[in-house]
């Protein structure tokens, strides 16, 4: 008996839509892909309930005829590729001419097209089929609207997350789109609301104030550079602006957001020890190529491509990037250098408006001065800044990393007596004002001393942040701060657990929020880092784990406030800073894990000099 019958169409279209559309911003991002390639200037987006409900994408491209409208919807119809070597030379975002069928099969669908000097073209599908037919007005351009979608696959609508995670998700892949296309403009409006717009005007500049605010946009310095196969051009945030993850890095080739982890390695690592750890910069970058040398039909979304000269690129994008910064002097001083070269603000209107909040901020700061007893922020001297964490009460949780070539490293995680663990050490001097060089009865010491500074800094900060409970600090002026529509959504979410977390954020309206209360433990000057990690660790995570955060603010403390390698220090205060290693629980590494102590015993130098065999 015969048992194998081919799929009918509708069936097939709707099995390959489990690949293609998987959530309301799959949808998105394929009617959007389609107006690009359609060459539209303008692009709106309108979404009813995260275009659970409905989602109507609106552009002003080339438009359809009635016979390549009706074709749209079957199975492997496109008017991008026809023949196999087509394949290999992709310049349109789509070319698999299978989205609109998939979509349509999971949806009710309602299509309005024209090229402009006709009437144009009217369907409405249901699963797939045609149910309606008309003409609709000359308006050049098409209009899909996609109703109900997987209201024919339950399994798939059961999937869908929370109205604000999906509009997340939406949001973030046109903001991408929108920084690949400054030139088009860009409109989303949910429930009635505007909530994005580009002016589509192809300046990328503006694209990041619009999507991250002034103050980024403000940091951004652009980059440029080709090679004999590539051009790159951009923008990477200096290194005073960073996040907790990697998603504020947007990669984009030849016009499409695409997601690459060897190229965001890349982007990091040219970056290199200008970023702390687990901090991320925020990067856009565009790559211009010439088609043959990349492989898009890797997967059915298109979100991950192949290169086919992928070393080269990572180093053009890695050299361009160090190059940048090269130039730029960044430490020390960063902050006041900031102002000094902030580039020409784009809009007169917005740059008042910053100021004002930065003049705000500077007259909170100095309203919370008396916040925290904050004995190194004014003073930059190693004198005073090691003096402090004597007090400081020996904490026992201390990490235990991995310590190459330390000294005594397995006594050190086995007891906590000091005495025993390191002997008092004498400077003998300074090696290229970046080491300390010390002795005592044992032998010869070298200690990086920004790594023992670091260490006696985080063990301070540690226990400092540890004592703070959660009492509230009530701001007489609010902070202000700028989030991207997708932080916007997950704030006003999650609103209860920043408030039991002591943030108390309250809509200013422009995606600005204001400050009037945060927790007593926040450093002053690091709340708008703090405030960023929290949203973002609430985007990531879905909670807010109070204790990494201040986990990791007792480590960026450290390091903000110790001295940096190249400094010259007087013979006090290698006397202070050996003495305060001494005292700390863990003296053999940084917070970085980085070791802080290099040892030579006695028995090791008479050796070296053969006075022992
Ligand atoms: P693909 O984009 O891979 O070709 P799709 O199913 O997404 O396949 O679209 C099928 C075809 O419909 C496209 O090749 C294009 O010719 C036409 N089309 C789709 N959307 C639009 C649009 N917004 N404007 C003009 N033509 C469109
Ligand atoms: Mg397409």
């Amino acid at each position: 008996m015969v048992k194998i019958h081919q799929l009918p169409d509708i069936l097939a279209n709707k099995i390959a839509a489990g690949e293609v559309v998987e959530r309301p911003a799959s949808v998105v991002k394929e009617l959007l892909e389609n107006s690009i390639d359609a060459n539209s200037t303008s692009i709106k987006v309108e979404l009813t309930e995260a275009g659970l409900t409905e989602i109507k994408v609106t552009d002003n491209g080339e438009g359809m005829v009635y016979e390549d409208c009706k074709r749209a919807f079957l199975r492997h119809a496109t008017s991008k590729i026809k023949y196999d070597a087509d394949l290999f030379h992709i310049h349109s975002l789509g070319f698999r001419g299978e989205a609109l069928a998939s979509i349509a099969a999971v949806s009710k669908l309602t299509i309005m097209t024209s090229i402009g000097n006709e009437a144009g073209t009217k369907l409405s599908l249901e699963a797939g089929k045609i149910v309606e037919e008309s003409k609709s007005p000359a308006r050049q351009g098409t209009e899909i609207t996609v109703r109900e979608l997987f209201y024919n696959t339950p399994a798939r609508l059961k999937y869908m997350k929370t109205i604000h995670t999906e509009l997340g998700h939406i949001t973030d892949l046109i903001n991408r789109y929108a920084l690949a296309h400054p030139a088009i403009r860009f409109e989303i409006i949910h429930n009635g609301k505007q909530i994005f717009m580009t002016p589509g005007n192809d300046n990328r500049l503006q694209v990041i104030r619009q999507i991250y605010g002034m103050q980024i946009a403000q940091s951004m310095l652009p980059i440029e550079a080709s090679s004999l196969d590539f051009h790159i051009e951009g923008f990477v945030a200096k290194p005073s602006q960073t996040r907790a993850n990697r998603n504020f890095i947007t990669l984009i080739v030849n016009g499409r957001y695409i997601k690459s982890p060897a190229l965001t390695h890349a982007i990091v690592r040219a970056y290199d020890t200008l970023l702390m750890i687990h901090r991320y910069p925020i990067v856009v970058l565009s790559i211009t190529l010439d088609p043959i040398l990349i492989d898009v039909n890797v997967h059915p979304t298109k979100l991950e491509v192949r290169f086919s000269k992928e070393k080269e690129l990572i180093a053009l994008i890695e050299q361009t990037i160090r190059d940048t910064f090269k130039q730029i002097n960044l430490i020390p001083h960063a902050a006041f250098k900031e102002r000094m070269d902030r580039p020409k603000p784009v809009q007169d209107t917005f740059t008042f408006k910053q100021e004002q909040q930065e003049e705000k901020r500077e007259e909170n700061k100095q309203e919370n001065s008396n916040l925290f007893i904050e004995p190194f922020e004014k003073q930059e001297t190693i004198t005073e800044t090691v003096r402090e964490p004597e007090s400081v009460a020996i904490n026992q949780e201390v990490s235990e990393q991995a310590t190459p070539n330390v000294w005594h490293q397995e006594e050190s995680v086995q007891t906590n007596d000091v005495e025993s663990r390191v002997p008092p050490l004498y400077p003998i001097g300074q090696l290229h004002g970046t080491y300390i060089l010390a002795q005592n009865e044992l032998g010869f010491y070298m200690i990086d001393q920004h790594a023992a500074q670091e260490r006696i800094k985080y063990e301070y900060y540690k226990v400092k942040l540890g004592q703070v409970q959660n009492d509230v600090q009530h701001l007489l002026l609010p902070l202000m701060f700028e989030f991207t529509t997708e932080e916007l959504l997950f704030i006003e979410q999650h609103k209860q657990e920043l408030q039991e977390a002591g943030l108390f954020l309250e809509p200013f309206g422009d995606n600005t929020y204001a400050v009037r209360a945060h927790p007593n433990w926040f450093p002053s000057g690091e709340e708008e880092m703090i405030i960023r990690d929290m949203v973002e660790q609430i985007i990531q995570e879905g909670s807010i784990n109070v204790g990494q955060i201040r986990e990791e603010v007792a480590i960026l403390m450290s390091c903000k406030k110790s001295i940096k390698a190249n400094h010259y220090v007087t013979e006090d205060d290698m006397v202070r800073l050996l003495e305060d290693l001494r005292q700390t629980n863990d003296p053999f590494t940084c917070p970085h894990g980085r070791p802080v102590i290099v040892h030579l015993s006695n028995y090791d130098i008479e050796k070296m000099f053969k006075r022992i065999q």
